[in-house]
């Protein structure tokens, strides 16, 4: 198994025909279910709900339901409680129990996080380990492998249903085959990291880049829109692009690797690649807390935190206009985000783009918190083993 590939929907949406038709509709199906799943406790969709929603005919639907119950993805929940005259319907659900999926998030510089999550996407537990030995000193290569290892090995051995499969939001740009082209932090180059942990626990893996990854945690779990970008405000920038409803890898599996795009034609802060005025130089967050710790008062730091938002509003406006997009979301510490820095943003982004068009364009900070990467890893399995989302 590959990563998200290039092109492909996320989520199924119509009928197709012939050759692929009972994989698709099959995926059709259980996204239908997998939508209502956790709307409201003992609901459900009957079969005839299912056509309905789908456009499928209810033979084509009781076929498809009875393999999936057969498969233990999907239970059926009891009569269908209401006035109507005549037998009820019986409601079907996906069973949330029926599979568990091990998400993990490597974008933290210091701390490798993971968790256990129930296929709604709520986790069971929650596990991480420091890059940083007893010696004080960070792991990078191998040793950093190891550190993965035993966190995927811990969460592994909590399951108590089978595992789906293991996602994996690596720093850096990742291949579609999972592996780690080039991740500097860590010091990995070239690493096959799908293959390592597939081989290791004999499940099937998925590994993305990590804001890559935090966009479909928004786009799945996060009431995100199918057009949208996320951009990840850490150790480094980085972005995640939905286009049409679409996850976007770029030619080079380097879509989003905006941090060390030239802002501006004015020079700027000295970044470590060897440039001025990159993103990165504004924006990170160990740059704005350094920058912040010289301000001498609350004007000078807000002064700080606009005119990091404002290049980043000038980073963007070109890409919302060209993709049209609906939604920019930001992750990052919310001390640092929240306020005066998405203000500037937004206004930078408003002034910069046509209000005709992307006078729309929402501007806000992700709900999902410190799980973003962990969980969208979880979407990423289930898209990839399900194909739904
Ligand atoms: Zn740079």
């Amino acid at each position: 198994m590959t990563g998200i590939a290039t092109g492909r929907a996320l989520r199924p949406t119509a009928k197709v025909l012939p050759e692929h038709a009972r994989g698709h509709n099959r995926s059709l199906v259980l996204q239908t279910l997998y939508s209502a799943l956790g709307a409201e406790v003992g609901a459900g969709l009957s079969r005839a709900d299912v056509a309905r929603e789908t456009g499928l005919t209810r033979v084509t639907v009781s076929d498809l339901v009875a393999e999936l119950i057969d498969e233990g993805l999907v239970v059926e929940t009891g009569p269908r409680e209401d006035a109507r005259p005549g037998k009820p319907a019986t409601l079907i659900a996906v069973d949330r129990d029926a599979f568990q999926i091990v998400g993990v998030d490597l974008a933290d510089h210091a701390t490798f996080r993971g968790a256990l999550l129930a296929l709604d996407g709520e986790i069971i537990r929650r596990a991480e380990l420091p890059l940083a030995g007893p010696d004080g000193v960070t792991a990078t290569g191998d040793a950093a492998v190891a550190i993965l290892d035993a966190l995927v090995a811990e969460l592994v051995g909590a399951a108590d249903r089978p595992i789906l499969g293991i996602g994996v939001g690596s720093p850096g740009v990742v291949g579609p085959t999972g592996v780690v082209l080039a991740a500097p932090n860590l010091g990995w180059h070239g690493l096959p990291l799908r293959e390592h942990l597939a081989e290791r626990f004999a499940l099937p893996v998925v590994v993305a880049n990590d804001a890559n990854v935090a966009v479909l945690a928004e786009h799945g779990l996060g009431g995100g829109d199918a057009d949208m970008l996320l951009v990840t405000i850490g150790h480094g920038v980085g972005a995640g692009l939905v286009v049409g409803g679409m996850a976007i890898n770029g030619s080079r599996s380097a879509a989003g690797e905006i941090g060390h795009v030239v802002v501006g034609t004015d020079g700027g802060p000295d970044c470590a690649c060897g440039r001025q005025g990159c993103l990165e130089a504004w924006l990170a967050v160990p740059r704005l807390r350094a920058a912040l710790a010289e301000a001498p008062d609350e004007a000078a730091r807000s002064a700080v935190l606009t005119a990091a938002g404002q290049r980043l509003g000038i980073a963007l406006a070109p890409v919302v206009g060209a993709l049209d997009l609906a939604e920019v979301v930001l992750t990052g510490p919310e001390d640092l985000v929240d306020g005066a820095l998405i203000t500037a943003t937004a206004d930078t982004l408003r002034a910069r783009t046509l209000a005709e068009f992307h006078g729309h364009v929402q501007l806000r900070r992700s709900d999902l918190g410190q799980d973003i990467v962990t969980r969208g890893a979880a979407v990423m399995v289930l898209s990839a083993r399900l194909g739904v989302s």
